[in-house]
């Protein structure tokens, strides 16, 4: 059975709280013992979208490095390019982002190296024992570091239902051609009945796959890649794509290539989910969001599936329903984490430990 460390934190909690909670977390996982002088060791986060301000804060990454310095010299952040246009679309674009929001060099004490290369395309392609892939295109850098530390936010997702530590591992350590063979399932569809031709979809889809056809949206079948991004735009909930089964395999697809990103690293990899300013759409939405249920304190963990379903349980123990059913009741996010188990990558089986924490 894997182990989950938890320390609870009160309902919003102050940055010095936070950290004090990931200092006893890593010193209760032995983080240290982990990493030997000289291992490339990153920490993959995600710096929020441009007016995004509920993605973990600077202090807790930096109570990471800390920790990791004082085993090895070279620590650094890592991030990839997104699919959709935005303030992480490219490496330049986003390290100033990061920079903004205050992941600079000179406040968290390591650099942000783009796994992923300057437009997405610097991937290394991974054999794996997969169900939809014999092989995933994973972001070259994190291929070739020895030591893996994924800080997550959870939140609701449009695509998913859940947005934790696998998602940021499935998808946020894939290449671009990665991330686009995981979306690849997804095919909208503009209903035209509701399509008020705002046109903002239009603007804003990545392949240019969407145009005019008789003053309403329409998808070019054979252009568009599936990235989502329409659905997220358009106001009018005029755009449609099959949740059943589009999302469960969108999921699976994310699982294999997180298990492409773990691969070669057992017993090197840590996972931290904050449990703190939880939304209900995920920190690459460009928007300033609420908090859609109380803040309950961050996990850390060596299973990246048990962390997930302990966030899941958590919530829905705290609240009747998980964040993930809070959100986005029509989507099952347990395809994501049974998929995980069955590529040997952890267990929804977990002992939850607690951390006593500051209150
Ligand atoms: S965003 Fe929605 S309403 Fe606007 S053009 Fe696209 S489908 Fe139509
Ligand atoms: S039409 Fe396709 S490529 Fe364009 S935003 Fe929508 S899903 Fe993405």
């Amino acid at each position: 059975m894997s182990q989950v460390f938890y320390a609870s934190l009160p309902d919003n909690p102050a940055t010095d709280q936070q950290v004090a909670a990931v200092k006893k977390l890593i010193t209760a996982i032995k983080l240290r013992e982990m990493i030997v002088p000289d291992d490339f060791v990153a920490i993959k986060l995600h710096v929020g979208e441009a007016n995004n301000t509920t993605h973990v804060k600077p202090e807790l990454i930096k109570a990471i490095v800390d920790e990791a310095h004082s085993k090895s010299g070279n620590v650094f952040l890592t991030e990839t390019s997104t699919l959709y246009k935005g303030e992480r679309e490219n490496a330049v674009k986003h390290l100033l982002h990061a920079h903004k929001h205050g992941f600079g060099i000179e406040r968290i004490g390591a650099p942000f190296i783009m796994a992923d290369g300057l437009t997405g395309n610097s991937e290394i392609e991974v054999a794996i024992d997969g169900i939809h892939d014999r092989t995933v295109k994973i972001a070259r850098e994190i291929a070739l570091a020895d030591v893996l530390i994924v800080v997550s936010h959870p939140t609701g997702h449009l695509q998913t239902g859940l947005g934790a530590c696998l998602k940021n591992l499935g998808m946020g350590l894939a290449s671009r051609a990665g991330k686009l063979r995981q979306h690849s399932a997804i095919m909208p569809e503009v209903i035209t009945a509701r399509c008020r031709f705002c046109k903002k979809c239009l603007n804003w889809c990545p392949e240019a796959a969407i145009v005019e056809s008789g003053q309403k949206g329409f998808i070019l079948r054979d252009k568009c890649v599936g990235c989502g991004e329409c659905l997220t735009v358009c106001r009018y909930d005029a755009i449609k794509y099959d949740w059943g089964t589009e999302s469960k395999l969108l999921q699976q697809r994310m699982a294999e290539h997180a298990y492409g990103v773990v691969k070669g690293k057992e017993g090197k990899c840590v996972y931290l989910n904050v449990l703190v300013n939880m939304t209900g759409d995920c920190d690459c939405y460009d928007t300033d969001q609420s908090k859609i249920i109380p803040d309950l304190g961050i996990l850390i963990s060596k299973d990246p599936v048990a962390i997930d379903k302990a966030t899941l349980d958590l919530t829905r123990e705290a609240n009747s329903k998980s964040l993930a059913e809070i959100s986005y009741p029509e989507l099952d996010p347990l395809h994501q984490l049974e998929h995980g188990v069955k590529l040997g990558m952890g267990s929804l089986e977990y002992e939850l430990i607690n951390v006593k924490s500051e209150k």
